[in-house]
């Protein structure tokens, strides 16, 4: 009885069904509209907050025990927390959570996901499943890595500022490499011959300074110097070795996660499927984004079968978005990406004040719809210059989805060309989706799917945490009452897709 009541309401609303064959009606139903699926499969383990905690921390502890007291602000943002224990807290929309598994256990969780791009290629030629990459492997890397690659991009500022360029934006910031030879050298970081093998003409070519692309291409995965490299702790002053706790078996956890994502991109380009990597929490977006991009290089050749997510809310989403894209250009692969304004809001804030690091987050919505805006901007400006790149406008927000479609017709970004999608969440913004589908526009519902019972701590959290969905849900009221009466008075009930 109560399968059957959750799925006239709650579950019927928000979620598509149980398993790849039960959501297919949906999935075809939606495709008659112009509405394609992005699969989300939904299950989350169903824990208690405080066995969330425990869980969690238990997975960090053996390699992250640290002095908390000697760490800068910005490295408490990369440790585990036991009051963050529960990553589910106070997370919005979309987003649900993943808690670290055994080796064996991600391997199934690949296996699902295979399943999952089955069933799209199945039900569409042109569909995308999510991913989060904290399905897919340890967290307690995923915090590490990310760790290591903040500390690095920290170092490039930090090189800026001594060279008069503090605040730059990202991509405008350009070490002179003279001097940043001459800085590294007194620091006692490497010795002279060392600090010219790095800067060699192959990594600079002939410009003489170095952006922070070059200087992050110095730590890809797979290279050897980032293991013996030294860096400034801003706090102490001291040398510290930027990868001292970067294990052998922490680089086979990155190897099995790039395992399995080649695993899942190789399937779905064989089925025809589009993978999106959902962003999540801070502390874990720097390796998550890093990893996707490592992916990206290899498949997105002809065009981007990989999408990357953009958090807009963050402070440094256009230094972001705005390196992606140039990366994707030098390294002539085609950029794929999804905007998102970003789940975790409440939790970031609350960590960042509960641990004493700088908020993330732009500080007004003000900031981060402007921010969104910025970037959507930059993204489709490049989209008219370069056919083979892709955009997801993921948002349920009117404002934006008006700006998007003028800027869209003042760029001549037709509609027909694919270039441009929009993203909402299933049994939410029906009165963005369905007319933007029905109008040519390529247009997608993020469609969760997966048993009630194990749904049911995803939907139960949606229903209670998230708010500003509930006031959205007042105004979709309203219109189904408008359309209802409109739809009574001209006596067509029954609506038929054009
Ligand atoms: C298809 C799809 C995929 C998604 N994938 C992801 C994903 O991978 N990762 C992810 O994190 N989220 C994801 N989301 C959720 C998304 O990030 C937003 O939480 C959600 O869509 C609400 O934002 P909005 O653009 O629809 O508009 P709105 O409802 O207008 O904006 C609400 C958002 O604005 C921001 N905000 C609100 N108040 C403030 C404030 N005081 N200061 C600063 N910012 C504020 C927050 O990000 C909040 O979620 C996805 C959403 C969709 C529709």
């Amino acid at each position: 009885m109560f399968d059957k009541l959750m799925k006239m309401t709650f579950y019927g609303q928000f979620v598509a069904g149980e398993d790849q064959e039960s959501i297919q009606p949906l999935i075809r139903h939606n495709k008659t509209f112009g509405v394609g699926s992005i699969l989300d499969y939904g299950v989350e383990e169903d824990l208690s907050s405080k066995e969330a905690e425990c869980k969690e921390m238990a997975s960090y502890a053996s390699s992250t025990e640290r002095n908390g007291s000697s760490m800068s602000k910005s490295e408490k943002q990369y440790q585990a927390h036991l009051t963050f224990g529960d990553q589910r807290d106070s997370v919005i929309s979309g987003a649900h959570t993943y808690f670290c598994a055994s080796e064996t256990k991600y391997d199934s969780r690949m296996e699902t996901l295979l399943h999952c791009i089955e069933a799209s290629g199945k039900a569409s030629d042109d569909g995308f499943i999510a991913i989060k990459l904290t399905s897919l492997g340890r967290p307690q890397f995923l915090l590490h890595f990310s760790d290591v690659l903040t500390k690095w991009r920290h170092f490039f500022h930090q090189m800026a500022a001594e060279q008069g360029q503090a605040g730059h934006a990202a991509m405008d910031t350009k070490l002179e490499v003279v001097a940043l030879q001459e800085s590294i050298a007194k620091m006692g970081i490497a010795s002279r011959a060392e600090i010219e093998n790095w800067f060699t003409p192959e990594t600079l070519g002939a410009s003489g300074t170095m952006d922070l692309l070059e200087w992050k291409s110095l730590i890809r995965c797979r290279t050897q110097l980032s293991k013996h490299l030294l860096i400034p702790n801003v706090q102490t002053g001291q040398l510290e070795p930027l990868m001292s706790q970067f294990t052998e078996k922490e680089e086979l956890q990155m190897m099995r996660i790039l395992q399995r994502m080649d695993v899942l991109a190789t399937k779905a380009m064989e089925a025809g499927v589009r993978l999106m990597v959902d962003a999540e929490q801070t502390y874990f977006q720097p390796a998550i984004s890093h990893l996707t991009l490592e992916i990206q290089r290899k498949f997105n050749v002809e065009k981007p079968l990989i999408f990357n997510t953009y958090q807009c809310y963050l402070k440094d989403a256009y230094d972001n978005v705005t390196l992606d894209v140039e990366l994707a250009r030098r390294e002539d692969w085609c950029f794929g990406a999804k905007l998102v304004r970003g789940a975790y809001m409440v939790q970031e804030r609350a960590r960042a004040v509960d641990l004493g690091y700088e908020d993330p987050i732009n500080s007004t919505y003000e900031a981060t719809n402007a921010m969104y805006h910025k970037c959507l901007n930059y993204v489709l400006e490049e989209l008219k210059h370069n056919s083979k790149a892709e955009v997801m406008v993921a948002s349920h927000n009117e404002d934006t989805i008006r700006f998007t479609l003028s800027r869209m017709e003042e760029l001549g970004l037709h509609p027909a060309d694919y270039q441009v999608c929009f993203g909402q969440l299933l049994g939410m913004c029906d009165q963005i989706s369905f007319p933007l589908g029905q109008a040519g526009f390529s247009v997608y519902k993020y469609v969760p799917y997966g048993p009630v019972m194990e749904v049911l701590p995803y939907l139960s959290r949606r229903a209670l945490e998230n708010s500003s969905i509930m006031k959205g849900t007042q105004r979709e009221r309203q219109l189904l009452w408008q359309e209802l009466w409109r739809r009574l008075c001209t006596g067509s009930l029954l609506y038929r897709p054009a």
